[in-house]
Order: structure tokens, then sequence, then C-alpha cells
């Protein structure tokens, strides 16, 4: 899949340039090509990036992989806060300057997202490439160039670099906890809405929009949907096809350089939690974690008031128009959105939560979160922002109007 999509994506999304990331496997055994790249592109002097988990799960190999090719290798650590957790912070990121030699020509970022958040950041800054090593499928930021960092105690996304490479082994994927898989599939089901987010502001508020990467998302969903069996089962295809998936929307947003066709009301709703959660101080969640059931809930409030968009008591008269005229393709839209309790079942399937309260989010603030997430990107018009403007504004959470 991921061979003719990329190809398709640097025609109608890049000029038909080259993709910023020249090599990318998804495969058995992908560790072992590494050293053979890293030669060939002429680098001597290595810096791994990663954690303890993720030393084990493919660190430790690196290093002896990189000891049988004689190729000098040096490893950094990134420290963990006081939940045990890796975070994208000043403090995490000024180890990261004063441990790195300063004669290092290539980092390898191996771990999930918060690693490649990091080395991507380090990478910008210190003008030295870096190779994506995924040990998880569980987000779709590997290939894309913004960097959520923390910054003061408050989320900011920088923009840094893209990997050159990713080199993901479908070995290395299968031996993550299920709960990273999980959070893979639900950043991908987090498409089915964030889709119907950038239509509907293409619609409405003639925002720019580019076809081939809306359906390009359908299609990566919906491929994974159908392989939810076997990304539960921690199937290779299944893993490979997640990974993959993933690899594609990070691209999708890399080259558009914005994050509209993978990222609607569901990612607000999630960010929000998120903020709150650092203001709290608690342990943070995965991300797709939290998407995933953003997601459940965005398609529940959409499909519950997108059924007769031209009657939406919205007070500008353009946008009033332009909703009586595109009613039935909004419609159309709403009707293949899938429901709230299909996604919620998939994401059970495949090992996830699928309700806010088991991420320890409870219904107030799923409330707050709906009334507020809209303005953390107050230029981004989303079906949620419209229902805000329409003066009807959100239901109590949890919704007791009824699916269609
Ligand atoms: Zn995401």
């Amino acid at each position: 899949m991921l061979k003719q999509e990329l190809q398709n994506l640097s025609e109608n999304c890049y000029e038909g340039c080259p993709l910023p990331v020249e090599h990318m496997e998804v495969e058995k055994n992908s560790l072992d090509h590494i050293t053979g790249y890293v030669r060939e592109k002429g680098f001597h002097n290595i810096v791994i990036i990663e954690d303890t988990n993720t030393k084990k799960a493919a660190g430790d190999k690196m290093e002896q992989l990189f000891s049988d090719a004689n190729t000098a290798l040096e490893t950094v650590l990134a420290p963990e806060n006081e939940h045990g957790q890796v975070t994208a912070d000043e403090r995490t990121i000024m180890q990261m300057f004063v441990q790195i030699p300063e004669h290092t020509d290539c980092l390898l970022a191996v771990g999930s997202g918060t690693i490649h958040d990091i080395t991507r950041f380090v990478s910008a800054k210190m003008k030295i490439p870096f190779i994506s090593v995924p040990t998880a499928a569980s987000v779709d930021g590997f290939t894309s160039k913004g960097a959520p960092l923390i910054l003061g105690g408050v989320k900011q996304t920088v923009q840094a670099a893209a990997p050159l490479a990713v080199f993901a082994d479908v070995n290395v994927l299968r031996g993550a906890p299920q709960e990273m898989a999980a959070a893979g599939f639900g950043d991908m089901a987090a498409k089915s809405t964030s889709v119907f987010d950038w239509e509907i502001s293409r619609l409405i508020a003639e925002e720019t929009y580019n076809e081939w990467a809306s359906r390009a998302m359908q299609r990566a969903w919906s491929t994974c949907r159908n392989e939810a069996e076997r990304i539960a089962q921690g199937e290779e295809e299944g893993l490979r096809i997640l990974m993959e998936s993933l690899l594609l929307s990070g691209l999708v947003m890399m080259t558009l350089d914005h994050s509209r066709p993978a990222s609607g009301a569901e990612h607000h709703l999630s960010h929000y939690w998120e903020l709150i959660f650092l203001k709290e101080g608690r342990k943070q969640k995965l991300h797709g974690a939290k998407v995933g059931v953003a997601t459940s809930i965005i398609s529940d409030l959409y499909k519950g008031y997108f059924t007769k968009p031209e009657e939406l008591p919205v007070e500008e008269p353009v946008y009033k128009r332009r909703l009586e005229e595109h009613a039935e393709t909004i419609k159309h839209w709403i009707g293949n959105m899938p429901s709230s309790s299909e996604i919620r079942e998939l994401l059970r399937k495949v090992g996830g939560p699928e309700l806010p309260e088991e991420l320890g989010i409870h219904h107030e603030l799923v409330q707050e979160s709906l009334e507020q997430a809209h303005h953390l990107r107050e230029h981004r018009y989303t079906g949620l922002k419209m229902l805000h403007m329409s003066g009807w504004g959100v239901p109590s959470y949890p919704f007791t109007k009824q699916e269609t």
C-alpha cells in the first residue's frame, strides 16, 4: 500500500518533488538494514536517543549491530519524570544538548512518539540529520515535522525536522504492549471525523482543500478498520498495515504543511484533556488512546446534530446559505461516518479504552472540553465550532440524542 500511496502523494501534494523522507521500510528485520544505510550515507558518529523501555525493545540490538559493523555508536537515555514517563520538556532537551557529542553526524530516534518529538527538535537545532526507528505503531507523528514540546508547563508545537529515513521493524512493533498499537489505531480512527471537519470547513468557510489527501486518509483508515482483527491479534500483517497508515498520515501532514486531514475536533478534545492533566500534574495517557475515545464522542455529537444541516440556526448569512446549498453533501458525509458505537467496538477489539472514564477523564471534563476545546485553534473551522456558532452549542455529555 505504502509505495503506491507515496508515489501519488508526491504527485498530488508535493508537486512531483521527491519526499523529504528518502527511505522508508516497514518489514521484518528492518533493524538489520540500518548499519548498511548509515554506511552508504557516510555517517561515522552515530548517537541513539532512547529510553529504558525502548533500549530493551530495540536499542540493545542496535548497539550489537553497530558493534558488529565496527561503527562508533553512543547512546543517550532520555530522563524519566516523577511518573516514570519521558517528557519532551526543557529538562530533557537540555540534557540532550549536553550529552550529544559535537562531532555527531547522525541521530537515531529509537522509540515511540515522545522520543521522536525530542529527537526531531534536537536534530533541527543541532543541524544533525536523524533516522526514525519506531518501536511501536502508536502514533502518526513519526514522519511529521512538528514537535509538540512542553515548555513552561504548556504544550507548544514547534516546527522541527523530518527524519531522513524510517526503519520500522515489524518484529519490534510486535513486541510492544498491545495498548500502543491500540493507540495507533485510535489515531487512525480520528481520520473518520477529522476529514469531515476539513470537508465542512471547505464547504462553509471555503478553506483550501486537497481532495487526494482527504481520500488518502479515508482509505488508510478504512484499511485499518478492515484489519482490526489482525491488529488485535498482534499479527505481522495487521501491524505492518497500521504502521504504514500512520506513516502515510504523517507524510500527508508534512507535505501539506498542516495537519488538517489528520486532526480535527477529536484532536482538540484530546489536547484539552492533556492540558488539564498537565496543569494538575497527572500522569499522561497515550495520545492515540485519548484521540480514539474523543473520536467516538465527536461522531456521536455530529451524527445527532448534522442530520439536518440546513436547520442549523447559524446567524452569518453566507454560512447559512452554504449550509443549505451543501446540505445533501454534508448528510452524505455524516451517513458514511462510523457510528460512535462502531468506533467504541473497534477500539475495544484492538485492546484500547473506549470510554473517557477508562482514561481517568470524568464527564465534567468531557463537557468542559466540548465547550472550550474549539478555542484552542481559533481559526480552525470544525463541526464542533459550527455548533457553537449556531447558538445550539453542545448538549450535556453523555448525549441522549439518538444516533442515526
Ligand atoms: Zn494524532
